[in-house]
């Protein structure tokens, strides 16, 4: 049993917690959780929790995966660390390169180990730089990136990413940074298809890649499904025409994979689903579902060929590149995935039936439209439905009614993450048809709850 009153007098006494209001969090206290099994959670008060984010989009296998926790304790007793700087190496590091490049699409052949998400898109702003410096056209610096997008919290990961409240604290962004719109159809979609809409966000890359002079463009990242921006579902025609803009102007193509990839959407990686050819990938929380820190960059031959033949050293590294342990955790998450067929449930099986609770949801008065793509999906809160999205009357921001929902979430037992009055749910893979019904069910009870409110 835990004192849960004197964990969160010490949690806010000495705790500096990530996007956290601080204020609210003394005031009611910090949940304190405490165990995971499958898709549940339990806090220090022995409540169960569905959660319906898998911790941070990471827990793609499930919590209490024991194989997980005892590939990590073999490998602490035989070797808990070395690097892998100066022409050293680890098994499980070398075991994972190889599993990773045989999972991923055929035109990668490298992967750079991190610690994170952020690190790896670290890692790629100047990976791509310096490949640029290789190939003798140093002037191409310019990363272009989203608005709103979320890349991660380092100097170039919050740089990367479109995020206002980021930029306004610490200097941000770095030089050589520039943000185009989000292929968002509800908010800028009005009055065409969809397809049709793909096609002019896309286009918004070419003008931008124009305005800056197309010699002086390094790349483009974007993640395949926009994640923490609000789970933007691009349409079917934006990637592939952005692939087609970054062809025309031999601009690299990267794919920020740290949530889609690992099964998320269906497909190993994202970008195939969305029908792209990236050049590099970051990736990190599903590949050790979180179970142990781990990112990195797959690197497509191209860029690889560049780097290993022509460029000698290349002067960057973290001391946990290729932890064994992490890349220990990997390797049995990863064949969890595998032998559970997990990546082929979610497209034919448990994604489909996520879908149809979610249209079931937005049949409540509270909802104006609800949508989904594999194991992600989200809720837009409106005061007015409409016949289509475009035509529902929202709330008024002041009413913070996604945070309001939020609120009963907690008290029903289930997590989901609101951002703006969209609520968003990415749960663990491992989710069956009957976990997704109860989560479905405790989050209609919240919707009643929250339409109580605005009403009241
Ligand atoms: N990229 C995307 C798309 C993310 O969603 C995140 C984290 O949420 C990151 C990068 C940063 O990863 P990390 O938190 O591991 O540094």
């Amino acid at each position: 049993t835990f004192d849960t009153r004197a964990l969160q007098q010490l949690d806010s006494a000495h705790f500096l917690h990530p996007f956290t209001d601080h204020a609210a969090l003394r005031d009611k206290g910090a949940r304190v959780i405490v165990r995971g099994q499958g898709v549940y959670l339990w806090d220090s008060d022995g409540h169960q929790i569905i959660d319906g984010m898998s911790g941070l989009w990471c827990v793609n296998a499930g919590y209490g995966r024991t194989s997980i926790s005892e590939a990590v304790y073999r490998q602490m007793e035989t070797l808990p660390f070395y690097n892998s700087f100066f022409n050293t190496t680890n098994v499980p590091a070398v075991r994972l390169a190889a599993e990773l490049v045989a999972l991923a699409p055929p035109q990668f052949s490298h992967v750079f180990f991190t610690g994170s998400g952020s690190e790896a898109n670290d890692t790629v702003v100047r990976m791509v730089r310096r490949y640029w410096d290789i190939l003798g056209q140093p002037e191409r610096q310019v990363i272009i990136s989203r608005r709103n997008a979320y890349h991660g919290s380092t100097m170039a990961g919050a740089s990367l990413g479109g995020m206002p409240g980021m930029h306004a604290q610490g200097g941000l962004p770095i030089p050589g940074i520039r943000h185009i719109g989000q292929p968002n159809y509800l908010e800028a979609g009005q009055g065409m298809s969809e397809n049709a809409f793909g096609l002019v966000a896309a286009g918004w890359l070419e003008e931008e890649i124009l305005a800056v002079g197309p010699d002086k463009v390094a790349a483009f990242i974007g993640e395949p499904v926009q994640g923490a921006g609000g789970v933007v579902i691009p349409p079917a025609t934006y990637w592939p025409e952005v692939q087609r803009i970054c062809d025309k102007y031999d601009i690299l193509l990267i794919a920020d994979e740290v949530i889609c990839g690992f099964g998320r959407l269906g497909t190993w990686f994202g970008c195939e689903l969305m029908g792209f050819k990236p050049d590099l990938i970051s990736f990190a929380k599903g590949v050790t579902s979180g179970y142990v820190p781990l990112g990195g960059v797959l690197i497509g031959k191209r860029v690889a060929h560049a780097l290993l033949e022509k460029g000698g050293d290349f002067n960057h590294g973290f001391t946990y590149s290729g932890h064994p342990v992490a890349c220990a955790a990997a390797l049995e998450n990863l064949r969890i995935l595998v032998d559970e067929r997990l990546v082929e449930k979610v497209a034919l099986d448990t994604g489909p039936h996520l879908k149809a609770a979610f249209n079931e949801l937005a049949t409540h008065p509270l909802v104006g439209h609800a949508e989904s793509c594999g194991m992600v999906a989200g809720l837009n809160l409106v005061r007015v439905k409409g016949a289509s999205m475009h035509e529902c009357v929202p709330f008024e921001r002041a009413l913070q009614v996604g945070m309001l929902c939020r609120g009963h979430m907690f008290e029903l037992g289930v997590i989901m993450r609101a951002v703006g009055d969209r609520m968003i749910v990415a749960p663990p893979l491992v989710m069956t048809r009957a976990e997704i019904d109860e989560m479905a069910a405790r989050i209609w009870d919240c919707l009643d709850l929250t339409l109580e409110d605005v009403r009241s």
